[in-house]
């Protein structure tokens, strides 16, 4: 089976130059960390067109397949602007997310808004900027969403979004489609939710159901255990109301590789199995071949980012840990204290040392939890040294902080030797911008 990009651990164009220094897109890291500061975020853009042209080429015998950014993994307009050269729709899961699409010059009828609790100026957002489609959550939503399209003598184009009970092996908080969910429609509530939107939501339209199953998935059987489980429902939606829905959102999920132990699927293969189950429970069902969108967050931004950090201070504890600080942590990336997310990293300088020892890569939060990487070997770190944590695209800069009022880092799209800022750093004045300080309490 072909390989696809989200199988690497890091992104294609990474190699070692003549200086020994780690390069990505043809710049130098050292040169980067130098040039930009620390903590850094870089995307390399190969890579993230390179796994774009994977899923295309793997869908290309299900030409009615349409391919959907979850940008919740990474949404910046640069980002944004790539996706969409690629041909990519988006699935967006907040106002904030709809603005950015829309400013990056997004055509807007490929996004779709998604979320179990979208707010009423949220949904009035999205109507008003025209986005293609909004998978409703929940009954609440569904009045919701009717009132506001009433509102505005609009149609909303729906799907419904559905928890079809598939469990998959993954961290707890990132399963989305078990019964017990707090995402979408139990399959026993569908029908009532299509009776009141023939009878009562006038200005609701139906085209599909939409379903998620969850994240940094490895097993290829969840997606045509989903489509058997969605095509069913289409045929018996079509039987007991004669409704035609012919739209599939099989959501996102495919898995990437944290670490040399993570053997993800390719993009190839998931595809031939969606594609045969497709075609199977189009004869077996006898329904019309569904429009199938898929929405992929993590497996098309993860590989392409990695994050540079400059070594500080380090303690040995006595016959313990050896501990060695970086200048980031949880506040820039939350995945490691938030799910025990394991992490690869290398030294960007000092290729040329074989001598290894073990140590714990130890985030500077006032935290005991925020440690980025626990027993990690590596050359051996001084302060000063650029470290390099591979697969940092997805989750990583949208859901950073400034916990301890420290700023944001800035990012960098690397390419062919160039290099530019998508994202600039904070700056002291960026973390008091919003604060207010009440006159009664003026000096
Ligand atoms: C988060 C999410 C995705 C993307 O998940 P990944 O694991 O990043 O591919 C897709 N669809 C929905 C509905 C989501 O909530």
């Amino acid at each position: 089976m072909t390989s696809s990009t989200n199988q690497f651990l890091k992104p294609v164009s990474t190699l070692i130059n003549e200086k020994g220094n780690l390069e990505i897109g043809g710049c130098d890291l050292v040169d980067l960390a130098e040039k930009y500061g620390t903590p850094l975020y870089v995307i390399d853009e190969k890579t993230l067109r390179s796994i774009c042209r994977d899923y295309k080429k793997a869908f290309e015998k299900y030409p009615n397949t349409h391919m959907m950014y979850a940008s919740k993994a990474l949404c910046t307009s640069a980002v944004s602007r790539i996706l969409d050269e690629e041909g990519f729709g988006f699935d967006t899961v907040s106002g904030g997310e709809i603005y950015t699409v829309y400013k990056s010059g997004v055509d807007m009828s490929h996004v779709l808004f998604n979320g179990s609790n979208k707010s009423y100026d949220e949904l009035s957002l999205a109507m008003d900027l025209g986005v293609g489609r909004i998978s409703a959550d929940n009954f609440f939503e569904l009045a919701l969403l009717n009132e506001i399209a009433q509102s505005k003598g609009k149609v909303a184009d729906i799907l419904l979004r559905i928890t079809p009970g598939i469990e998959c092996h993954t961290h707890e908080y990132i399963q989305t489609g078990h019964l017990d969910s707090k995402f979408g429609f139990d399959l026993t509530q569908i029908d009532e939710a299509i009776e009141l939107i023939q009878n009562e939501y006038k200005n609701l339209k139906l085209h599909g159901l939409h379903a998620h199953i969850g994240s940094q998935i490895f097993e290829t059987s969840i997606y045509p255990d989903e489509i058997e489980i969605i095509a069913g429902e289409i045929s018996r939606i079509e039987k007991k109301f004669g409704l035609k829905l012919n739209e599939i959102n099989i959501g996102g999920g495919l898995g990437v590789k944290y670490t040399q132990k993570d053997a993800p699927p390719s993009t190839y293969e998931i595809a031939e199995l969606i594609i045969n189950k497709l075609n199977e429970v189009v004869e077996k069902y006898n329904i019309e071949a569904p429009t199938v969108f898929l929405e992929p967050g993590r497996s098309i931004i993860s590989t392409s980012g990695v994050t540079l950090y400059t070594v500080g201070s380090s303690k040995q504890v006595p016959h313990g840990t050896k501990y060695v600080a970086i200048d980031g942590g949880m506040a820039d990336n939350p995945r490691p204290s938030m799910y025990q997310a394991e992490y690869a990293a290398e030294v960007a300088n000092k290729k040329d040392t074989n001598e290894t020892q073990k140590v714990t890569i130890a985030g500077r939060f006032c935290e005991s939890g925020d440690i980025l990487i626990k027993d990690i070997e590596l050359p051996e770190l001084n302060e000063g040294d650029i470290l390099c944590v591979y697969n940092t695209g997805a989750y990583n800069y949208s859901m950073a902080s400034n916990y301890n009022r420290v700023q944001k880092p800035a990012m960098v799209l690397v390419n062919d030797s160039n290099s530019d800022i998508i994202i600039k750093r904070e700056t002291l004045d960026d973390l008091i911008a919003h604060d207010i300080i009440p006159d009664r309490l003026k000096k």
